[in-house]
Order: C-alpha cells, then structure tokens, then sequence
C-alpha cells in the first residue's frame, strides 16, 4: 500500500483510492488526514456519521497509557483550528477522589502521564469544594491534571465529516457494505446494498462491527461488545472545569451546564446484537443517577432529562487494535477498545500514515497489533467473563 496512488485508479472505478468502513471518530479522522494529504478517500457509514458510539460517549480526552497519548495531547488543542469548526474541547481534568483507595488509584494514573513529561497538582478538599462546588466534605481530595481535556462527541464528529469534505474526501451514509473482495492478495472493493465500490486501499473502522467484516477476509479480529449507557441532567450553571470525574463515572459538565455522565456496568453483547438504539434499561440508570449524586452532593435537586446507550468495543486486553494486515496488504484495522474518542486525532493520523507510508512515525504502534493476539484462547470471551447476559452490578465499565 505504500506505493498506494492517490488519486482514483481504474481498480477503484466508482470507488475511491481509500475506501474507509465506518464513519465513526475514527473512520471520519483517518479520512480528513488522508484527504488533507490530497488522497481521494470515500467513507461508507450504514447509518449516519457519529450515530454509534461516536456520538453517544463521554467525551474525554485523557489516555496515558496509550502509546497515542502524547500525540493526543499535542492534537487536541488545535483541533478546532485544524479542521475549521468547534469541537468544544476543553484542556485539563479533576480526578476526585470519594475514598482513599481512589486517591492512591488517582495519583498511580497520574504518575504514568507524569513519566512522560505532563504535570498534576493534588488538591485539598477546601481548594476542590471551590474548584468543583457540587462536590461536598464526602471527597477525600483530588488531582488536577494539567493535561487530557473533554470534547462533544457530536460536535466532533460534525467537525470531522465537515472538515472532510471540505478537502474533497466524500461520505457515502446509508451504505451497509455486507462483503469485501479480494484479488490476489489484495481487497480491490466493498460491496454493499448501494452496489459496488472499489479501491486501491481499505480502511476498516466499523467499531465493534469490525470482527465480523474482517472474518469475511479471513481475519480474526478479537472484539467483544457491550452496551453501556449515560444520563444527561438539567443545567447547573457553568463549574470553571467542566472535566470532573470520580466515583467510576465518567463525563463532562456540556458548554450548556448539563452533567453528563456514565460509567457502567458493562452488559456484554453477543455479536449479532449490535444495536445501539436499544432503550435504556432503569436499574443502569438509576445507579448513574446515584453514583452521579454521590460524586455531586450539591446537584442532588437535578433531575435527569436525558439518557441513551451505546456500544463500546472492547478487546482482550484492553487496547485498541490498529494495525496495517499482512495478508490481505492493503488493508489497515482500526478498533478502539472504548477509548477511541479521545484518541481519535492521533489514531486517524496513525492510520493515514499506516495506509500511505506502511509505518507511523510518530508513535510506537507495536503493542496495538494483532499479533499479540497470536496465542488467544479461542474462549477468551467465555475466560474472562465477557459472555452476554443479565447486566451485573459488579462489573463496572472502563470506557473513557
Ligand atoms: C457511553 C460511552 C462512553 C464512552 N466514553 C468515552 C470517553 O469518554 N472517551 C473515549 O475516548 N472513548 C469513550 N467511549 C468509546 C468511544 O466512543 C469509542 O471508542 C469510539 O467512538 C469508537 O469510534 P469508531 O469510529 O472506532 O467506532 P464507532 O463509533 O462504533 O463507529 C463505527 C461506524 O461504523 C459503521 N459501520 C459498522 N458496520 C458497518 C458496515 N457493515 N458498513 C458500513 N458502516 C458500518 C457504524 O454504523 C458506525 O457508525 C465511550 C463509548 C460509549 C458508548
């Protein structure tokens, strides 16, 4: 693929030279990075851009342990400047810590960031109450990271699709692509229930979607799914960080004073029960709405006018999946594990650089492979827990 042509071959005839699966975060970056390197780029949605967990998350930005971290730290700032219109991103983060264990969890989090150069300071509960006034004397303290941040999903991925098509990258929505062909060695197009497209090169960033897409290349992608969900309460008038987690929830407080925020549990899906839009189950909410009210003295007297779900992809080990295939070479998987918002300015960069030059020059993308899948017990799903059944109270979700 690194001899890929940018522009539209015969091969890719009513395609594109990049078709990309998926118009996701990830899917949309990858796409406005190629296209702004002048690559004719297509990206094919099912549904409509940002309908899936792109749209439907908590919008943080703070990933340390990610080998995008730095990269995701340096992009987001100008991220509004770079694609031209507003993300809503907001710098920093208050990690509050309700209990002692959650502090020491707090400051073990932010000595990795620390290691890589970013800095925190550890607030008292006086300093916190007047940095955060919903949180009462119940917080035993906090850090504030002077790093990570928040965006609006949705305003984000308006912002990709827009900026995409402003560099004359195309999005195709209400596209399903139900197979992939293969030509010697290499994937020369999608089809789908709109017909054809063929290409020189394939990005596959369907989310949880991506394993059964790339088992019709004969490639085991290890995923398993989970439905999580979030709740949306009145406005409180604006905190000076709108970036305050803790108690397992995660979230933001919106430009318009709503808290929203979710944090399991987890309720794991079978394969072929992908739908986002399913309703949201009560007893989930209601132990949002406690865990948010214990996180948020103050705000008890709020109430919740809003709640949805979403689905999270989740790998064996936590990691996203980002990797350029051997076999077929043409094609780069994309699959985030639930942290894939706030990584995708880097992730998308990383993949463009995968498609165009076979390598990423910026990140070491050697522990996103899929050969440390190799030696995956074909139960691993089963092994650890991950079956779809009755949501547990126990297992609390790890997405943002
Ligand atoms: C409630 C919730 C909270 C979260 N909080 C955070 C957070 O705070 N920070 C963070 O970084 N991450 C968070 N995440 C995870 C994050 O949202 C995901 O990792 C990220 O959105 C994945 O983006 P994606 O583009 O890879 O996949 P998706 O958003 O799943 O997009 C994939 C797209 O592919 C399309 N597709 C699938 N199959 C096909 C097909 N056959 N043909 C055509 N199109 C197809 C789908 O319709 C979809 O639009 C959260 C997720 C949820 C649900």
């Amino acid at each position: 693929m690194s001899e890929m042509s940018r522009a539209r071959t015969p091969e890719s005839g009513t395609g594109a030279a990049v078709v990309v699966i998926g118009g996701g975060v990830t899917g949309l970056s990858a796409a406005w990075w190629l296209a702004q390197s002048g690559v004719d780029v297509l990206v094919l949605e099912k549904g409509i851009v940002g309908w899936e967990a792109s749209g439907r998350n908590g919008g943080g930005a703070t990933h340390p342990v990610s080998p995008l971290f730095r990269e995701e730290q340096r992009l987001w700032p100008m991220m509004d400047e770079m694609l031209g219109y507003p993300t809503e991103f907001r710098p920093q983060r208050i990690r509050v810590a309700l209990h002692d264990e959650e502090m020491e969890e707090r400051l073990r989090g932010a000595a990795i960031a620390v290691d890589q150069g970013f800095s925190f300071e550890k607030l008292d509960r006086k300093t916190l109450r007047e940095l955060v006034p919903l949180v009462d004397d119940s917080a035993v303290g906090a850090i504030l990271s002077h790093y990570g941040g928040h965006a609006n999903p949705q305003r984000t991925v308006q912002a990709y699709a827009w900026a995409l098509q402003d560099r004359g990258g195309r999005i195709q929505q209400h596209t399903t692509v139900h197979d992939i062909e293969l030509r010697s060695g290499r994937v020369v197009g999608v089809q789908t229930d709109r017909g054809r497209f063929g290409c020189d090169a394939l990005v596959l960033a369907a989310g949880p979607q991506t394993a059964w897409l790339a088992a019709r290349m004969g490639v085991d992608v290890p995923v398993a799914p989970a439905r999580v969900e979030m709740i949306v309460t009145e406005p409180l008038p604006l905190m000076k960080h709108g970036g305050v987690d803790g108690g397992g929830l995660y979230g933001r407080q919106t430009l318009r004073g709503n808290l929203a925020y979710g944090g399991g549990p987890h309720e794991w899906l079978a394969a072929q029960d992908l739908r986002p839009a399913r309703p949201v189950n009560s007893p989930v909410l209601r132990s949002l709405a406690r865990r948010l009210y214990e996180l948020f003295p103050k705000a008890a007297h709020v109430r919740v006018i809003r709640s949805w779900a979403g689905i999270v992809e989740n790998t064996p080990d936590g990691r996203p999946i980002l990797d350029r295939l051997k076999d077929p070479e043409n094609v780069v998987v994309a699959t985030m594990s639930s942290v894939g918002f706030g990584l995708s300015p880097a992730s998308g960069r990383a993949i463009a650089q995968l498609v165009s030059q076979g390598h990423c020059d910026f990140a070491d993308l050697g522990q996103l492979g899929l050969a440390r899948f190799a030696d995956l017990a074909p139960d691993w799903r089963t092994r650890s827990g991950w079956v779809a059944a009755a949501p547990r109270s126990d297992s609390v979700a790890s997405a943002g």
